[in-house]
């Protein structure tokens, strides 16, 4: 079985359902389509899975962020153009409570968020918990590859 890395270093291995073709049994919602690699023809060693999802649940952290997480020169999504964030204010003006035995809890907090969207500064004030699309930017894999090692030494 060859195994080579996939594009973040990740080690990967000819898919062992389709054997490499992409394709295999028709199935309903995949049609020929291999479920197991998504048609890629490869697959996450097994060793290396543990280390694939937590690089994978990274990824999506940083894609996903709450508007009061945003940190300066993030880059957001507004209007389908990538904005960098240059200024963020957490206000504690409330937006959101909920009132229990006549005491009231702050739910969230605006934020005011600065950003320059092709050339052009803009605020936008919105609840401090809106889960705002940011740009993943460029993710260092090497903390998760160093999983992978850690996990083979540890077997041995
Ligand atoms: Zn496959």
């Amino acid at each position: 079985m060859t195994t080579t890395t996939n594009q973040f270093g990740f080690p990967i291995q000819t898919c062992t359902r389709c054997k490499g073709e992409g394709h295999y049994s028709y199935n309903q919602v995949t049609g020929t389509r291999c479920f197991k690699c998504l048609g890629t023809k490869t697959t996450i060693t097994p060793k290396a899975k543990e280390a694939w999802a937590a690089f994978q649940l990274h990824l999506s952290n940083r894609k996903e962020v709450a508007a009061k997480n945003l940190q300066l020169g993030d880059l957001i999504a507004r209007n389908k153009v990538w904005c960098e964030v240059t200024n963020i204010i957490i206000t504690d003006e409330a937006c959101g409570w909920s009132i229990q035995n006549e005491v009231k809890t702050v739910k969230d907090t605006y934020v005011i968020l600065t950003y320059i969207r092709e050339g052009i500064e803009e605020t936008f004030k919105t609840n401090g918990n809106s889960v705002m699309r940011r740009h993943s930017g460029a993710v260092d894999p090497t903390p998760f590859l160093a999983m992978i090692k850690q996990q083979t030494k540890a077997k041995k």
